[in-house]
């Protein structure tokens, strides 16, 4: 079901991994963010949106991880945009004839079977570099990064005063840093919260790849939590930090493992 966090902007969120796709009313049809998973999902989706006489006009990817880049038929032929680092990294990483087998092989048990790969990864870089999605819509800005995956963004709504945040700011997950060899995950996470920071003035709904959408507050915490978080990681620290600790939230223990792999990872010597 799609719920309204702001004028003309709504939110589905996945059964999986609490998933958000975000849905931004425009002229003569919608922007869709990050679609969403399951494939029934995905088709329920597509039926809201025809029900409601909405047509997808365009899609976009916040940044190239699997779960990012689905996309249904139902939701039609738009152009889907990604920065032009997102667009580079599916080339590098999705493009060859095992690239479908392979998610499809790393893809967790319960989702076996139940996601959409005929359309996986087919973004297109947004034209000329433009700082805005090219559609007929609110104004929708892309702050680009490198916090988490080369080529990410998160897109803010300027009229609507929304920040889709990607795969940060989340209340479930810690930061996840960049996994493809980054040459300074760390001082890139730092660099991307400072940009969602200064653009945090005129934002009243955060709404994370995953986990909970929050308001002019949360946002706040979140910055403040996950810098915390990224600074303790630093110096070889654990913060203290509701997503790791005893009050993490039931189902999502496993987030304190993937801390702690970043924690071992870090602690290897560079090179
Ligand atoms: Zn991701």
């Amino acid at each position: 079901m799609l719920q309204q966090v702001a004028e003309g902007v709504l939110v589905h969120e996945s059964g999986f991994c609490r998933s958000n796709a975000v849905v931004v009313a425009g002229r003569d049809g919608v922007l869709l963010i990050d679609p969403g998973v399951r494939d029934s999902e995905l088709a329920c989706l597509a039926d809201d949106l025809a029900g409601s006489g909405r047509a997808v006009v365009a899609g976009f990817s916040t940044h190239p991880h699997w779960d990012h880049l689905l996309w249904h038929e139902r939701l039609g032929p738009a152009p889907r945009y990604g920065t032009a680092g997102c667009v580079a990294a599916v080339r590098a990483r999705l493009s060859d004839e095992g690239a479908k087998a392979r998610v499809a092989g790393m893809l967790p048990p319960e989702l076996a079977g139940q996601v959409p790969l005929d359309l996986l990864g087919l973004v297109t870089a947004v034209p000329g570099g433009a700082e805005h999605i090219p559609w007929d819509g609110p104004r929708v800005r892309i702050v680009e990064h490198r916090a988490h995956a080369a080529g990410h963004a998160a897109l803010l709504i300027e009229e609507r005063g929304v920040l889709v945040a990607g795969d940060m700011l989340s209340d479930v997950l810690v930061p996840m840093l960049d996994p493809h060899g980054a040459a300074d995950p760390i001082g890139d996470y730092l660099t991307a919260l400072d940009r969602l920071e200064s653009v945090a003035g005129g934002v009243g709904v955060v709404v994370p790849g995953h986990g909970s959408v929050g308001g002019a507050d949360q946002l706040r915490e979140r910055i403040e939590r996950d810098r915390a978080y990224v600074l303790a990681l630093r110096e070889g620290r654990t913060a203290d930090d509701p997503r790791i600790g005893p009050s993490a939230p039931t189902g999502w223990e496993w987030v304190r493992d993937v801390h702690e792999a970043q924690l071992q990872r870090l602690a290897q010597p560079a090179g």
